[in-house]
């Protein structure tokens, strides 16, 4: 990891005496794209607020380059933000926007011209400098206040749901145009969300939060295929929760247990204990799923099925276009969603609503947790 720029060290911040935020260590790596993914009310917003300033930490510290911030303006830290509701001038001309900081930085004016003209470019509004706000699409306007806060070259840029007014097309187009952006000026981007695609798909790591903690900090793969609990398994996407029983251990790492009503071997990362209770999480694209009357004719099921078998019927069938869930009761009752891709040779889904079904997977694909009350 390259030299922090941003250090949260033990940071508590109460509101009042309610608590928004509880513990939070966080390191951000110069150059990192990080967001903080979590629900309405985890503590999002407060975390970039410390950050940019506009909030005094109750307990903790909070570095910039190594620098105590708590007795530093907004204004003197080197960070800028991109707020949700953009908070353009509608008085002024894109230009006038982009140069406001410049100016009350008492920069030259030659040196304005050429920065705003260089940020513009960078957002792609070159052309646009005489509009008004109110002359500019959603996603223009956007840009502008993208434009406002890089003029400057901050260390840090923070962004507040920046794309949550935009439409569901010129966001992933804004997605894509944000990361290069990222990249082309290597400053270290802070970006608020609660779309767990948006997070993913621009991040270099995800932190994840509930109820002003940070739950897991990782790469977004490190975040779908190995979650630390039941939360972020549920937050970042579809997953399938078996519960099981520990019975034996095999090697080091690996376990026999009874998961539903069948026995399987495991992989834990943490150590497990005989009879331990435990979740055998799966994600929907994770199984195998075959006819039970194609199991029965075939003669080689070691080579259909590497793990576990476990009956069950299917109840209902989700048409997504390149693929479809399949939803498969199991003789527990318990409800498991499974993505199957269609099969290239045939017009028909290969599974419907009645159907005998053995569900499967390999031994490794599973995350193991110890059981949560
Ligand atoms: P959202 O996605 O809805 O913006 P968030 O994850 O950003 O949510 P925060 O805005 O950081 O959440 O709020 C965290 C908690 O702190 C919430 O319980 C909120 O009500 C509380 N809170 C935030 N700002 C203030 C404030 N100025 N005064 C009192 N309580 C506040």
């Amino acid at each position: 990891m390259n030299k922090a720029v941003v250090d949260l060290i033990g940071v508590d911040k109460e509101y009042g005496g309610h608590p928004a935020l509880t513990g939070i260590s966080l390191t951000i790596a110069d150059g990192e794209f990080l967001s903080l993914l979590g629900p309405s009310g985890c503590g999002k917003t407060t975390l970039l607020r410390l950050i940019g300033g506009f909030e005094k930490c109750t307990r903790g510290t909070l570095l910039l380059d190594g620098r105590a911030m708590d007795p530093i303006p907004p204004e003197k830290r080197a960070v800028n933000t991109v707020f949700q509701n953009y908070a353009l001038f509608p008085h002024m001309s894109v230009f006038d926007n982009v140069a406001f900081g410049l100016r009350m930085a008492k920069k030259p004016a030659a040196e304005i011209t050429r920065s705003v003209a260089s940020a513009l470019e960078l957002v792609q509004l070159a052309g646009m400098e005489r509009r008004r706000p109110n002359e500019l699409s959603g996603g223009q306007q956007q840009r502008v206040a993208i434009a406002r806060a890089i003029v400057n070259k901050p260390r840090v840029l923070l962004l507040d749901e920046p794309l949550s007014a935009l439409d569901h097309r010129l966001r992933k187009q804004m997605q894509k145009e944000l990361k290069q952006l990222q990249r082309t000026l290597g400053i270290t981007f802070v970006l608020v969300t609660h779309d767990q695609d948006e997070a993913f798909a621009m991040s270099d790591r995800v932190v994840v939060m509930q109820h002003g903690r940070i739950e897991q900090i990782g790469t977004p793969m490190e975040i779908y295929e190995e979650p630390v609990n039941l939360y972020v398994a549920r937050f970042v996407g579809d997953i399938n929760v078996l519960d099981g029983v520990v019975r034996n251990r095999l090697g080091s790492s690996t376990y026999q247990a009874l998961v539903e009503d069948a026995t399987v071997s495991l992989k834990s990362k943490q150590p497990l204990e005989l009879g331990q209770p435990i979740h055998v999480l799966l994600r929907p694209e994770d199984f195998r799923l075959e006819l039970e009357r194609d199991i029965a004719e075939s003669r080689d099921l070691s080579a259909k099925f590497q793990q576990a078998r476990l009956k069950g019927t299917v109840r209902r069938i989700f048409y997504h276009g390149a693929t479809y869930d399949v939803e498969v009761a199991l003789e527990s009752g318990n409800r498991i969603q499974v993505t199957e891709f269609f099969d290239e040779d045939s017009e028909n889904l290969y599974f419907k609503p009645g159907d005998a079904v053995i569900l499967g997977w390999h031994e490794g694909w599973e995350v193991v947790l110890p059981h949560e009350k």
